[in-house]
């Protein structure tokens, strides 16, 4: 009977809420520099509508987290929800068919914009889950807390880092929701129990310059890094075996029930070769030279060279030995000194190493055994009229806060939009994706904290 008045309210007052995300995305919260607060004020005054009880966490210029909750009881269940409040920046305007923060609307279908996928879509669906219930005064035994945090689009340190150690610190979470996007396309909705890692290592060469007629007594900085980028696949030898955390062939047995039969699923991957790359994406790890600079003038031997090696870690696969090994090859393969410009040494010749990104992988362990993931998946299959599947994020998240310290390992993802739209020119999401998804986080909200 509830569930049916849950689903009216939201066929009914649909306009109200895609306005509501339209708000959000009108919103400037551009990371950098990420003036979340605009979002946090529009979110605040919404659930004070209602009469929800907010805290509002402003930190350095106009940034904020903020958390909501529900009830005033901590003493039953607590679900979490988490959404990032920041956007990753629009790139060149002109190149976007609709302004970048208009919220347009097309053909009643889909909304275009920054951050409609990621993840203002998902962060309303979560903020108007909460006025739905408060407004329909179901009666819940534990509590739902929003969590809307800063910092997402530059690491999380300050949002949800931040939020764990302080305000939820004490709040025993007992199952967590981060509202990304988690549609894999050409694949249905997924629900996400894993992230992958990304460590960025800057490496430069350092020679000594000259006139370039006269190379030999100079020591040419690019030809270094070209000595070290012909050895850079030995690393994966040095580095420990990692360990993914499902097989090739549970990926696919975990894929597959999507599609009606192993053969249609067969015959699928042949005509979709990108599938099979998202496939070995999050059974592997992965390392690939992205960025080189160096030279200062055609007739000059530099003396300096940048690039950068992004590696995408398993869950589970420490940033470290990566390091460590890399320092190991270019000292005993390549030959040449490792250390910082700062040193004392008198050499000229040699390399620095500097780690610009290191946010480890999560995962979930014990997915497979909870009663809590099969009722949001049933959920999910019943809004959606599909069956969605089990997977890992090929990029990385915030659930590594929630998980790795053993604040709430019981985190997934799940949201409206397409991974692939993410980040992109002309991001969008559909209208039809992301009612449903307030349906889906509605009734397991309820259900979830109805049962205790
Ligand atoms: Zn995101």
């Amino acid at each position: 009977m509830t569930e049916e008045l849950i689903i009216r309210k939201i066929d009914e007052e649909k306009e109200k809420y895609i306005e509501f995300f339209r708000k959000l995305v009108q919103c400037d919260s551009i990371n950098p520099p990420g003036n979340e607060m605009n979002v946090a004020l529009v979110v605040e005054a919404f659930l004070k509508e209602v009469g929800i009880k907010t805290e509002l966490f402003p930190f350095g210029n106009n940034r904020a987290n903020l958390v909501a909750y529900l009830t005033n009881t901590f003493n039953g269940k607590n679900l979490l929800f988490n959404g990032h409040m920041d956007t990753v920046p629009p790139g060149t305007e002109n190149d976007w068919k609709y302004p970048p923060l208009s919220a347009t609307i097309k053909r009643n279908k889909l909304i275009f914009g920054r951050g409609t996928t990621d993840m203002k879509g998902g962060l309303a669906a979560m903020v108007i889950t909460l006025k739905i219930l408060k407004e329909l005064d179901v009666h819940i035994d534990g509590n739902l807390i929003l969590n809307a945090v800063a910092d997402e689009e530059i690491g999380g340190e300050f949002g949800t880092g931040w939020s764990v150690e302080n305000p939820l610190k004490n709040i025993k979470c007992n199952f967590a929701i981060i509202g990304e996007a988690s549609a894999l396309s050409p694949l249905p909705k997924a629900i996400l129990v894993g992230e992958k890692g990304h460590l960025q290592i800057k490496i430069t060469t350092n020679g000594i310059s000259g006139h370039s007629g006269m190379p030999s007594i100079s020591k040419n900085a690019i030809y270094m890094m070209s000595e070290i980028i012909e050895k850079l696949d030995k690393l994966d030898e040095l580095i420990p075996t990692p360990k993914p955390p499902m097989s090739l062939e549970k990926v696919k047995s975990l894929i597959g029930v999507v599609f009606p039969s192993r053969e249609i699923f067969e015959r699928i991957m042949k005509e979709q070769p990108e599938l099979e790359g998202v496939m070995l994406s999050i059974t592997s790890y992965s390392k690939a030279l992205t960025m080189i600079r160096g030279g200062v003038k055609e007739n000059v031997i530099p003396d300096s060279c940048e690039g950068v090696l992004d590696v995408r870690l398993l869950p589970n696969q420490k940033s470290e030995p990566i390091v460590d090994a890399l320092k190991k090859l270019i000292e005993e393969d390549v030959g040449y000194e490792v250390r910082d410009k700062d040193s004392t040494s008198p050499t000229k010749i040699f390399v620095e190493l500097e780690v610009i990104c290191d946010s480890e992988g999560s995962y979930w362990d014990e997915w497979e055994d909870s009663e809590d993931l099969k009722l949001l998946y049933s959920i999910v299959e019943d809004i959606y009229e599909k069956k969605p599947f089990y997977f890992l994020l090929p990029g990385s998240a915030d659930a590594r806060y929630l998980r790795n310290k053993g604040y709430c390992p019981q985190t997934v993802l799940f949201g409206p939009g397409e991974g692939r739209s993410a980040h992109a020119v002309d991001e969008h999401v559909e209208i039809q994706d992301f009612l449903r998804s307030i349906k889906v986080y509605s009734i397991f909200a309820y259900r979830f904290l109805s049962k205790n």
